[in-house]
């Protein structure tokens, strides 16, 4: 197998004998075939060497192991049908899930190597001791088994934010009404280091908040979930004059199509880590010389593989016209040209890594996300995602919802949507439409609105556009509306035996609005993720509104989530109250005042 040889630095140790597959993680192990009409779908590669030739003991588990497409990007190939995805770290998975989901974990030790390390101390007084309480008034507790004391919430806030507190709720309001972070420095009169820490206070006291109705999710029953998924990204300005360099980073975000409650929006950073001390530890432990899945830090972006990105040959973009054969087509063009197919983010020299904190491989936020999704939607009798065309993506879903996907309970559709289109392009669209209909109807006067519907729904299923290197089959929506003028579809999940009726209207539900309305209120609402005018080079672009510090753009995803979940009303209506997760709007107050 080919090993990854770069930097390599005389004082690493000598790396350990390879293992076939990375190793099963905390119950997660997603190295298997994602082709879903395939017999290996699901069913992990084996961690055991595999024999080859007559009359060898070891049986042969369908998969075979090498470099396959990208130099030092090993894959696993599936013998039955030929898919061979890019491995993974499942630790690398967990860590990234650990991270998403913290906030919704119950106490538990800190110390990642301690057996008691995930094992609630709430219900566990055996292994824990309590400890008195901490100045946050939270509960403290000291771990029998390696005697770290933590307590049940996160590090308390510092004393001076509880300056001031009755300016909570105008910075609250300011923050999600596109208040520059100056101009709400001038309107609450306090000064620039009083606000972030009011964010920060605002970020916990969100969380805090939400965590509490979150965890109900998971046993929340219903029939049918229809979850949309995207991504938006964010570009951060450069914090000194030295390197003029933009970083930028991804958040992927899922919404539920028929209430609008947004699951989760995360981000591919972790502001927790000191990106100086990573590196230290990736060269003393011979990262650099394992190939990536394999490495300890397999989740995120070491300085040697930015350096390799920016090495690589640009992606090249076919133009796409704005069209939406064009826009598919180029999708599966990139992906293709990627050196991890999963993985979203690539470097070209004009972009930088983040100054603090680690940019993590966007592939790794991604699977977490479904896994997190799997878990909230655990309850769900059948859920049915509608995804941003992008193989991370389909890669993630089809690996989180492998079982729900064997069991016909899971399905899967890419979403293409052109939304380049002018309003008066649009509405040309939708009256074409309105007349395509007109005359079908006209054609057919036995026929219900309805069943006209499925009629032209069947058509356009007949006329499937086979696409990129897998042939996906594309069905164009044959009556798209306003806010999705120019939409296709393709069923990644098609193995369910469904009729063509089924399917039909599957096809027609299939939509990215509840995720895309979201994104889109946080480019209006949210001052510092606000969408940079396009002036200047890519990677160069200064703009004064643009934030610095991505740890800020996370905790403004998390509040904002927060806020349109369950205060923002449509109709005396929330998010959270169509979900059933509230029984009313919640205030400002509620969640400042949260304990
Ligand atoms: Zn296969
Ligand atoms: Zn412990």
């Amino acid at each position: 197998m080919g090993r990854m040889v770069m930097h390599m630095q005389p004082e690493c140790p000598p790396s350990k004998e390879p293992e076939r597959i990375p190793k099963k993680a905390h119950g997660i192990q997603v190295n298997f075939c994602k082709n879903p009409h395939c017999k290996n779908f699901g069913v992990p590669a084996s961690s055991e060497t595999q024999r080859k030739g007559p009359g060898t003991a070891v049986k042969n588990d369908g998969y075979r192991i090498g470099v396959y497409g990208k130099p030092g990007m090993p894959m696993i190939r599936c013998q039955l049908c030929g898919e061979s995805p890019p491995m993974k770290s499942n630790q690398g998975i967990f860590e990234e899930l650990s991270r998403i989901s913290f906030f919704l974990s119950r106490p538990c030790c800190p110390t990642k190597d301690c057996p008691n390390y995930g094992v609630p101390a709430d219900d566990n007084k055996a292994l824990y001791q309590a400890f008195g309480t901490a100045k946050s008034g939270a509960k403290r507790y000291r771990c029998k088994a390696c005697h770290t004391t933590f307590s049940s919430r996160p590090p308390g806030i510092p004393t001076r934010l509880h300056k001031k507190p009755h300016k909570n709720a105008t910075v609250f309001r300011a923050l999600v009404n596109k208040a520059p972070f100056r101009r709400i420095c001038e309107m609450a009169e306090i000064s620039p280091p009083t606000l972030y820490d009011k964010i920060h206070f605002l970020h916990r006291q969100c969380l805090a908040f939400v965590a509490e109705r979150e965890k109900h999710l998971p046993s929340r029953k219903a029939q049918r979930a229809y979850v949309s998924v995207d991504r938006q990204e964010y570009t951060m300005n450069w914090p000194n004059r030295n390197d003029r360099r933009n970083s930028s980073l991804w958040a992927i975000g899922s919404a539920d199509t028929a209430s609008g409650y947004v699951f989760g929006v995360h981000l591919n950073h972790d502001p927790s880590l000191d990106p100086r001390i990573i590196e230290q530890d990736a060269l003393n432990c011979g990262d650099y010389r394992a190939a990536p899945p394999f490495r300890k830090h397999a989740r995120l972006w070491l300085k040697g593989e930015y350096a390799e990105s920016v090495g690589r040959p640009l992606i090249k973009t076919t133009v796409s016209m704005g069209s939406l054969t064009g826009d598919i087509t180029m999708r599966y063009d990139q992906a293709l040209q990627r050196n991890d197919i999963e993985t979203p983010d690539e470097f070209t020299g004009n972009f930088t890594l983040p100054s603090k904190g680690v940019q993590v491989h966007a592939g790794y936020t991604i699977y977490a996300h479904f896994l997190l999704l799997r878990r909230l939607l655990n309850s769900i009798d059948k859920t049915r995602f509608f995804l941003d065309q992008d193989s991370g993506m389909r890669a993630g879903c089809l690996s989180g919802f492998a079982d729900r996907i064997a069991q016909g309970r899971c399905d899967a559709f890419y979403v293409r949507i052109n939304s380049k289109l002018s309003i008066d392009e649009r509405r040309r669209v939708v009256r074409q439409t309105r007349r395509n209909f007109d005359k079908v109807k006209g054609a057919n006067p036995g026929l219900t609105d309805s069943q006209i519907k499925l009629m032209m729904l069947k058509e356009s299923m007949a006329q499937v556009a086979p696409f990129g290197k897998w042939q996906d089959k594309w069905v164009f929506h044959p009556f798209p509306g306003m806010s999705e003028p120019a939409k296709a579809m393709c069923y990644l999940t098609d193995v369910q035996g469904y009729d063509d009726d089924h399917k039909a209207w599957l096809y027609n539900k299939a939509s990215l609005h509840s995720i895309d309305r979201f994104f889109m209120m946080i480019r209006r609402r949210v001052q510092i993720l606000e969408r940079s005018p396009h002036s200047g080079r890519p990677g160069q672009r200064f703009y004064i509104y643009s934030p610095y510090d991505p740890e800020v753009v996370a905790k403004m995803l998390d509040i904002f989530r927060v806020w349109y979940n369950y205060i923002f009303q449509v109709g005396k209506q929330t998010a959270a109250t169509r979900l059933g997760l509230a029984k009313g709007p919640v205030t400002y107050e509620d969640i400042i005042y949260y304990s």
